[in-house]
């Protein structure tokens, strides 16, 4: 018999769902709150594509190279159609400084280290299009979700045997063997599972960041500048920023803003005070000139960003079954990582080898959990900890009277003045690094193995004098100067 499925969700887990299983031959309806991208091209989605349920839908996204490579491999007709709608593909030689392209050599699985940029409205259109057209796939559109059906089956156990909602104003029920929570990070599925007297358990905590998005497009025959020694991305501590090419000729820069610096966050929604801090960072200056481009859209703001991570199986609870969460239901990370689309396209992809392992459904919902988090958890819990630390370095920075103790100094100086300048000189160590940043490889393997510690830690012996060429340019002002171009006062703004 085959099984029909039915996903609550048309968004990044909700395709990423259907690209994992549509090939098995199951029956998929994705229910989306939303109504269908409107005719036309990527200008047309992302100027008129109303999506209330996707508060994130134009701030801007890549692919990691880990979520390219599932792509090109289970599905390349799509990378295929992403490249055609002009996503942009950052090869693994694009990443390289200058000095380190020069004898460049590939090696194995470089040519898998590619990012996909773009507006996140074309990468979503182009996906949605590709999987209107696979079999077995219905996408229904104003399909709103209300709750799921959940039983009582025999001996106690809740089994998820479908959704209750409205289309078109009308009361409708989607009733199926599996049911996928894809309706991201408002879903409340979870709490209906837990009234019910299902096994739920959370964590959850701010990444101590507001994201700031705008997007610009290049005047007619201005192409992209040249990098340079400068790089799109940075951290100042008080921001970070970073650049992200996209499709026909667009470009978008994110601006994050540590959620203890009040005063940056008020300004920074204002297009005037944002292009004057893109105008002070080196790396972004260029890009944002009138003569080179022309802002395409508002500051887009957003908060209320955490790191999350629920569970749905538990030792002493028996698991809800036909009932499966993927993408931000499931597993919340800050965007500055951007992996939350690797992360849902990796949880589809266990699901599929869950189904296709098991019919059994109580090991079904046990086997996903704990493949979800053999796999995920190390990232998860590396992410959050950078976290911890950045907020922690933004709070200092606001502490005049602050010195770090010495282990910190030593640490942060091994960092700055060891890993990055070995990145930045060592193809082997920085080709270890990309692939750690877009998960090809365990976090942190790397930096542990014995060799490549050994030559991090030779990089770091030579002192700053003899490593002064390999610093990169400053990456902007300091916060000081940073306010009083703004015209902020810098003791008053902090909370
Ligand atoms: C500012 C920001 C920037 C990000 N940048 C990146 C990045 O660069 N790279 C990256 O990989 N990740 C990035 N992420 C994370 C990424 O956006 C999410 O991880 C990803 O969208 C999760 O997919 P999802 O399908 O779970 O949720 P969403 O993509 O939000 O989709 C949820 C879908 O469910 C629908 N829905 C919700 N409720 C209902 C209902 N009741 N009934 C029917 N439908 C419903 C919504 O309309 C929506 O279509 C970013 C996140 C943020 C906040």
């Amino acid at each position: 018999m085959v099984e029909c499925v039915v996903v609550i969700g048309a968004g990044m887990a909700g395709l990423c769902t259907a690209l994992s299983l549509a090939p098995t031959g199951r029956e998929l309806h994705l229910l989306e709150r939303d109504e269908a991208p409107p005719e036309g091209d990527a200008d047309a989605a992302f100027e008129h594509w109303n999506r209330r349920g996707v508060g994130q839908l134009r701030h801007s996204h890549a692919f990691l190279a880990r979520l390219r490579t599932i792509i090109k491999y289970h599905h390349p007709a799509l990378l295929e159609r992403l490249r055609e709608a002009g996503c942009r593909e950052i090869n693994f030689v694009d990443m390289l400084p200058d000095a380190l392209k020069v004898d460049y050599q590939p090696a194995p699985g470089d040519a898998d280290m590619a990012v996909l940029t773009s507006r996140r409205t074309t990468l979503e259109l182009v996906m949605r299009r590709y999987v209107e057209g696979l079999a077995n796939v219905t996408i229904h559109s104003g399909a709103f979700v209300r709750e799921a059906i959940i039983e009582t089956l025999d001996g106690g156990q809740l089994r998820v045997a479908g959704v209750r909602g409205e289309q078109a104003g009308e009361s409708r029920e989607w009733r199926g063997d599996l049911t996928v929570d894809a309706a991201g990070r408002t879903s409340d599925i979870h709490e209906q599972i837990k009234a019910a007297g299902g096994a739920v358990t959370e964590e959850a905590e701010d990444c101590g960041i507001l994201y700031y998005t705008r997007h610009y497009r290049f005047l007619p025959g201005v192409g992209e500048p040249a990098r340079g020694r400068t790089s799109g991305t940075g951290d100042l501590t008080f921001v970070k920023y970073g650049l992200f090419p996209g499709d026909n000729g667009c470009f978008s820069i994110t601006l994050a803003v540590p959620d203890i610096e009040m005063g940056l966050r008020a300004a920074v929604v204002d297009p005037k005070a944002f292009d004057t801090i893109c105008r002070l960072l080196p790396g972004l200056a260029l890009w944002t000139d009138p003569a080179t481009a022309e802002p395409i859209s508002k500051v887009f703001g957003m908060g209320d960003l955490k790191s999350r991570w629920r569970s749905f199986v538990s030792a002493d609870q028996r698991a809800t079954v036909g009932f499966f969460a993927v993408g931000d239901s499931l597993v919340r990370t800050n965007p500055l990582y951007g992996r939350g689309c690797s992360f849902a396209a990796i949880e589809a992809d266990i699901l599929r080898q869950v189904l296709e392992t098991t019919t059994d459904p109580a090991a079904r919902a046990r086997v996903y959990d704990s493949r979800v988090k053999a796999e995920l958890t190390p990232y998860y819990t590396n992410m959050r900890a950078q976290d911890r630390a950045a907020a922690r370095r933004a709070r200092n920075a606001l502490d005049p009277a602050f010195k770090a103790p010495l282990r910190s100094q030593i640490l942060t100086s091994f960092l700055n003045d060891g890993v990055r300048i070995a990145v930045r000189s060592d193809l082997d160590l920085l080709r270890s690094a990309l692939r750690d940043f877009h998960m090809m490889d365990p976090p942190g393997a790397w930096i542990r193995k014995p060799g490549n510690l050994a030559r991090i830690m030779r990089w770091w012996s030579r002192g700053k004098a003899r490593n002064a060429d390999l610093y990169p340019p400053p990456l902007g002002p300091d916060r000081a100067e940073m306010m009083q171009r703004l015209g902020l006062d810098p003791a008053a703004i902090a909370a």
